[in-house]
């Protein structure tokens, strides 16, 4: 089963994160988020509603959500209208009647404004959540950005199913996370209606507006892959992005069928620098789609996003299978030995020097050698210890275990244990917690 930190059953703002401690909130467990958004891209200006539906996990007379800058209108609770107060990021609603351990309510919070991206300490190269760029609308909310369009319980250890109704002027196109379900016109206004029926962390979530065309193509088995493509693009992005049904194929015969309803990428029209695997929907800039970048973003569906971290300390348990998983498949892609590949890593990070991946501080979050590569070397050294039968028994026998809900290093050191042994356990834990990193067990030396 996924593990997850025991659930708080008093209120509180935060679930206790190790690098976030005001991430999530104590006292419910969220089961659906409704957002409707009308969105006026010219004014970057937002007029909406987010409505929770939520189980209490204890006796609340207040509860938290997480939201940052906006102005709230009202707040109602099962339909009845609660005092709210904020501070900073923390929203605490105040109830007219209190809630009882078990029962299910709604919150509904109206609000509007212009949404502002927030500093992260994860992320120093780029506030996170709500941005307009070039006339384009986007959101990149990883870890702590979703607070910044709509209220939230902002953790992964509570996912939700979500429904997205999105108005904006007919003139732009209107793109989000999940299955495009309907799309009406009037006056003028085009609104479009998104459904995420699997569980989804909230950072996970996206929006974009633009002037965009969607492409459709599929996999093999059938799987919908629509694409987001500023309007006259070359058409080489289109070759380009048909390298994504192979690495979801390649995929699903490591780790098991692709865990969405839907996949597919959008291309900003500008440089954005990075890539992002929201869930169904990677972002990626025009110069961020050659076939690792896909890949990785792709990987990320399965490990990430269908299981993911119960804490952010975890996170090589994210991008160090990305990368991994990443480079399987651009090896496999290019016809290359991934030994030589895993040397090659290898023997840059003995020059760079990389911190151990078990061991990082919240600024160390996304630390390419820390915990892509040092990470993907930790992998690639167990599977030169287990050989290659036992190694993907193990990371799909993971992946089984965490898929719709979290995981953490414990849990996936349990079934190294299992499926190997104790001396593959040390070595995987050498590789995640030793200040020097360890030999390589095979390939190439220097
Ligand atoms: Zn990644």
């Amino acid at each position: 089963m996924p593990t997850a930190p025991p659930e708080p059953v008093e209120p509180s703002a935060g679930v206790g994160d190790s690098f976030y401690p005001l991430m999530g909130n104590g006292g419910y467990d969220v089961l659906h988020y409704d957002i409707d958004l009308d969105i006026t891209p010219s004014a970057n200006a937002l007029d909406a509603v987010t409505t929770l539906t939520a189980v209490a996990t204890g006796d609340l007379d207040t509860f938290n959500l997480d939201f940052h800058g906006l102005e709230v209108e009202t707040v109602a609770v099962d339909g009845v209208e609660a005092e709210f107060s904020r501070d900073g990021s923390e929203m605490t609603v105040h109830l007219a009647a209190a809630i009882s351990s078990g029962a299910q309510f709604t919150v509904a919070v109206a609000y509007s404004g212009i949404p502002q991206p927030v500093a992260d300490p994860g992320v120093p190269f780029f506030p996170v959540g709500w941005h307009r760029t070039d006339g384009m609308v986007y959101t990149v909310s990883q870890p702590s950005g979703a607070m910044t369009w709509y209220p939230n319980n902002n953790h992964p250890t509570d996912k939700a199913t979500f429904t997205f109704q999105i108005t904006v002027p007919d003139s732009v196109t209107a793109a989000a996370t999940g299955l495009l379900a309907d799309e009406t016109s009037a006056d003028g206004q085009t609104t479009t209606t998104w459904h995420m029926d699997d569980p989804m962390a909230t950072y996970l979530a996206a929006v974009y507006v633009g002037d965009f065309e969607r492409h459709e193509q599929q996999t093999d088995s059938g799987l919908l892959i629509r694409d987001y493509i500023p309007r006259d693009s070359d058409p080489s992005i289109l070759r380009d992005l048909a390298v994504a049904p192979n690495a979801i194929a390649f995929f699903e015969e490591i780790l098991g069928p692709y865990p969405f309803d839907v996949y597919g990428t959008i291309v900003t029209p500008f440089p954005l620098g990075f890539a992002l695997e929201n869930q169904t929907l990677s972002i990626h800039d025009r110069y961020g789609i050659d076939p690792y970048i896909i890949a990785h973003e792709a990987a990320h569906q399965w490990m990430g996003n269908s299981a993911t971290v119960d804490d952010w300390s975890q996170i090589w348990l994210h991008e160090g299978f990305a990368h991994y998983l990443g480079l399987l498949f651009v090896a496999d892609f290019h016809g290359q030995n991934i030994e030589s590949v895993m040397s090659g890593e290898y023997r840059d990070l003995v020059v760079t020097g990389a911190s151990p991946p078990g061991g990082i501080t919240v600024q160390q979050l996304f630390d390419p050698n820390a915990v892509y590569r040092r990470g993907a070397l930790t992998l690639h050294a167990l599977r030169t210890h287990t050989g290659d039968d036992v190694f993907f028994d193990i990371l799909r026998t993971h992946y089984d275990q965490a898929a719709g809900g979290t995981t953490n290093t414990e849990l996936f050191l349990g079934i190294v244990y299992d499926l190997a042994d104790a001396e593959a356990v040390s070595l995987v834990e050498s590789w995640l917690y030793d200040p020097e990193m360890p030999g390589i067990v095979s390939g190439p030396t220097l």
